[in-house]
C-alpha cells in the first residue's frame, strides 16, 4: 500500500534518485533496472544525476524524468583510492561541493520529493546533506565494500561514521558489503519479517540486486563443444579494471588451452572512470601468453545477454571481495554454468558445485582446473547452468529486488511520520513546482 504523506497529498510517493555519474558502470545499471521495475501506481521516480552520459537516455527512455545538475569535473574525477584527509582540505573543491550541496538540496524542494535515495558513495555525501537541508528522509544504496584495500583508511572510517548520522536507512547489496559497514553487527536481512536485533542493525538492510529473467534465453545452454562440435568459448564479463582479474583469467586460459586447444576466450567490457592503463597492460599480456589468436577484446557490449548467448560458460576473476557482481546472476540468467573467484558477495549467489563452482581469489591454477572440469563433463556443465537460472527466478528477479526496497521506503516514510510530523528547513517555503 503506498503511504500518502502529507507533502503528497495522495498522489503517489515522489522519489529522487540521486548518482554523481551518468557512465554505465554496474552500480548505474542496477539503478536503470530498479527504475524500469518499480511500481508506478505507487512510486514516481525522479533522476537527478551530477554528470551528463549514456545513463540520462537510457533513464527517460524509461519514461522516467531525468535532470542533470553538473557537478566540476575535479571532484567528480577525483578517484575513490586517491581520497584522503589531503584531498578533505583542498578549498577550492570543498567550497564547490559545498554550494553544489545547497543547490542540490533547493532542487530536491522543487522537485517537491517525498524521499531521497542516492546511488553511489558521492552522492550518499552530497545528496545525504542535500536531503538533510531540505528536511527530506533519505537513504543511502551503498553498493561497494569499504574497506582499506578500496578506500584510504580515513574516508572508510568517516564514511562508517556518516552512515549512522546522515541517512535515516541504508541499503547494501550484499550482507558482505554490509560487514563492511557495521563490521560487529548483526542486521536485518532482506525478506526476513523477523524483528532487527537493535537499533543500529534496523537502520541497515541488505538487499540484493536482480536482474529481469526474460532478457535472457535460458534455453541457449548446449554451446559445449562435445554437445554442437563448435569450439568452447568462455567469457569474461566487466570493466577493464586490476581488481576484476582480467589478467589471472587470461594466465587461466593459457593452462586450459594446452587442455582443449580449440578453446576461444572473450574479455568483455572496457575501462571506465580513468583506468586504461591497465588495457594496455592485459593486452601487452596476452601477447606475452600467446593467446592473441584464441583471445578477443569485445571493448563495451550493450546487449550483454546476446554475448551471455553464445558462451559455453562464464568467469568471474575478481582478485578482490565483490561487493555483488550482477554479471554473476546474469549468466546465471542466461543458463550458463560458471566459475567464479569465492569473495564478498559471491558465495551469497552461488552454490558452490550446484550453480557454478567456486575458487580462490588470484588463483589462476584453481581457476584453470574448473574450467577444465566443467569442459569435460558437458552434461554435469548444462544441468548446473539449469539449476543457475532456476536460482536466479527465486532469489534475484529484479521484480523481488524492487518490491523490497519499495517495502523500505514505505517504512522509512511511517517511521519518520509516526516520530516527526516535519522536519525544519533552513528554506523559506516554496511553491512546489514542476521543473
Ligand atoms: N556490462 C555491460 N557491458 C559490458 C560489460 C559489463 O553492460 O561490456 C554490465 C554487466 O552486464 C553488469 C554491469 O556491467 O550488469 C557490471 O556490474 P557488476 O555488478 O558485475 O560489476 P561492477 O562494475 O558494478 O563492479
Amino acid at each position: 500500500m503506498s503511504i500518502p504523506t502529507e507533502r503528497s497529498g495522495g498522489r503517489p510517493t515522489r522519489v529522487a534518485f540521486l548518482d554523481h555519474t551518468a557512465a554505465l558502470g554496474g552500480g548505474e545499471i542496477a539503478l536503470l533496472r530498479l527504475l524500469r521495475a518499480m511500481d508506478r501506481g505507487k512510486f514516481e521516480p525522479v533522476v537527478v544525476l551530477f554528470a551528463e552520459g549514456p545513463l540520462v537516455e537510457q533513464i527517460r527512455d524509461a519514461g522516467v524524468k531525468c535532470h542533470v545538475l553538473p557537478l566540476s569535473a575535479g571532484v567528480i574525477q577525483t578517484r575513490k583510492d586517491s581520497l584522503g584527509f589531503s584531498s578533505l582540505l583542498r578549498f577550492r573543491e570543498v567550497a564547490q561541493a559545498f554550494r553544489f550541496v545547497w543547490r542540490i538540496s533547493r532542487v530536491l524542494r522543487h522537485l517537491n520529493v517525498d524521499l531521497v535515495h542516492t546511488n553511489s558513495l558521492k552522492s550518499d555525501l552530497i545528496g545525504g546533506v542535500a536531503a538533510r537541508l531540505a528536511g527530506l528522509p533519505v537513504i543511502w544504496h551503498v553498493r561497494d565494500r569499504i574497506v582499506p584495500e578500496y578506500l584510504p583508511t580515513p574516508v572508510v572510517k568517516v564514511f562508517r561514521f556518516l552512515c549512522r548520522i546522515i541517512p535515516n536507512r541504508v541499503i547494501t547489496n550484499s550482507h558482505a558489503t554490509l560487514r563492511t559497514l557495521i563490521p560487529h553487527s548483526r542486521p536485518h536481512v532482506d525478506g526476513s519479517e523477523g524483528r532487527s536485533r537493535s537499533p543500529l542493525a534496523a537502520r541497515y538492510r541488505v538487499i540484493h540486486d536482480g536482474t529481469l529473467v526474460a532478457d535472457y534465453d535460458g534455453s541457449r545452454n548446449a554451446a559445449s563443444s562435445e554437445v554442437n562440435d563448435s569450439p568452447p568459448l568462455i567469457g569474461l564479463l566487466g570493466r577493464l579494471t586490476e581488481w576484476k582479474g582480467q589478467h589471472i583469467f587470461l594466465r587461466a586460459a593459457a593452462i586450459v588451452r594446452r587442455e582443449f586447444p580449440r578453446t576461444k576466450f572473450q574479455i568483455v567490457g572496457s575501462a571506465l572512470f580513468n583506468e586504461s592503463d591497465y588495457e594496455a597492460e592485459i593486452r601487452r599480456l596476452c601477447t606475452e601468453l600467446g593467446l592473441d589468436d584464441c583471445v578477443e577484446f569485445t571493448g563495451f557490449r550493450a546487449d550483454v545477454p546476446k554475448v551471455l548467448e553464445k558462451l559455453t560458460l562464464l568467469v568471474h576473476a575478481s582478485t578482490t571481495g565483490e561487493p555483488f557482481g550482477q554479471v554473476v546472476i546474469e549468466a546465471m540468467a542466461a543458463a550458463k554454468p560458471l566459475v567464479a573467484t569465492n569473495g564478498g558477495g559471491i558465495p551469497e549467489i552461488v552454490d558452490d558445485g550446484r550453480t557454478g563452482l567456486l575458487v580462490p581469489m588470484s588463483d589462476h591454477e584453481a581457476m584453470a582446473a574448473a574450467i577444465c572440469k566443467l569442459l569435460s563433463d558437458p552434461v554435469a556443465a548444462i544441468e548446473m547452468g539449469r539449476r543457475g537460472r532456476q536460482r536466479v527466478i527465486e532469489h534475484f528477479s529484479i521484480d523481488l529486488t524492487a518490491r523490497r526496497v519499495e517495502r523500505l521506503f514505505e517504512e522509512t516514510l511511517s517511521a519518520r511520520r509516526a516520530r516527526q510530523p516535519r522536519q525544519p528547513s533552513p528554506f523559506p517555503r516554496v511553491q512546489p513546482q514542476r521543473p
